[in-house]
């Protein structure tokens, strides 16, 4: 059973973990963990308006965002060596395609010390991203988009998933049908989409994560075993990645993503190793 968790959460400066870095560090270590990777969230943008007192783990600027990645940096150097366990440093990045969002995140990062970096998208947007929503206060958005409307945005928001994948700055993608928790994107128009990443991560071979966080809310892992069934034998790789926001949840349902994947016939071979980040 895989022993390591690259994709954590806490809950230092405001990001949304429900316990401290090193609450989480010690007990992955108790756990009999290798490594532990930690990826708070980088979620930036020049157009993001909505929720920023409400979230402050939102930023509309760079330089605020980068205030709070060096911070993240600097909690976890000092963690270092004091578990047994090795800690890597990430984040978990939302991804957008603004040539501002491209410009900032390129030149912030020129200046961070990180490991790795997982590419994910939380939000709903237009083409050009004048608006952004993140998928869980949609529900808040008013007037809520119609349901044509709606539509288009999950559509984009696959596209965006698609041009993450194709942008070469992720070691691994988070969840990608993560929208399905909302009940959005599952009807059949949005088979395509998924194709497109299926042929996105085959062309780049681009890691993904079974996200098995997936299992406590919609019962499946991201992404669901179909997805996965066409990404077997492709040379594509993929991890088990526990998406903790709490201690509790490390490791969580490891075991039964463990055996889907042998269920599914992937390929011991194609399991992403801590060696390849
Ligand atoms: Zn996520
Ligand atoms: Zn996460």
């Amino acid at each position: 059973m895989q022993n390591f968790t690259l994709h954590t959460h806490n809950g230092e400066q405001h990001f949304d973990g429900r316990a401290s870095a090193e609450t989480m560090i010690a007990a992955a270590a108790a756990k009999g963990f290798a490594t532990i990777g930690v990826t708070n969230h980088l979620i930036v943008h020049p157009n993001i308006k909505q929720n920023l007192e409400k979230e402050p783990m939102f930023f509309n600027n760079f330089a605020d965002m980068e205030k709070t990645c060096r911070r993240h940096i600097e909690i976890l150097q000092n963690l270092k060596g004091k578990y047994n366990i090795d800690i890597k440093i990430g984040f978990e990045t939302d991804f957008f395609t603004h040539k501002e969002w491209r410009n900032g995140f390129e030149k912030m990062l020129s200046r961070l010390e990180v490991d790795y970096l997982i590419g994910a998208s939380h939000f709903l947007k237009n083409e050009d991203e004048s608006f952004l929503c993140n998928i869980y206060y949609l529900k808040d958005l008013n007037p809520r988009p119609d349901d044509a409307a709606l539509r288009r945005l999950v559509h984009n928001h696959y596209r965006n998933i698609e041009a993450a994948i194709r942008s070469g700055y992720f070691r691994f993608i988070a969840h990608l049908d993560y929208c399905a928790i909302f009940d959005l994107g599952e009807e059949e128009e949005f088979n395509e989409d998924k194709y497109r990443l299926i042929a996105a991560l085959k062309e780049t071979k681009t890691a993904f994560e079974i996200n098995t966080s997936g299992y406590d809310r919609i019962n499946r892992p991201h992404p669901a075993p179909w997805i996965i069934k066409e990404l077997a034998d492709s040379g594509v790789k993929t991890l088990l990645s526990d998406d903790s926001h709490h201690p509790d949840h490390l490791g969580r349902h490891f075991a039964e993503a463990e055996t889907l994947l042998e269920e599914l016939g992937w390929n011991p071979a194609d399991r992403l190793q801590l060696a390849d980040l």
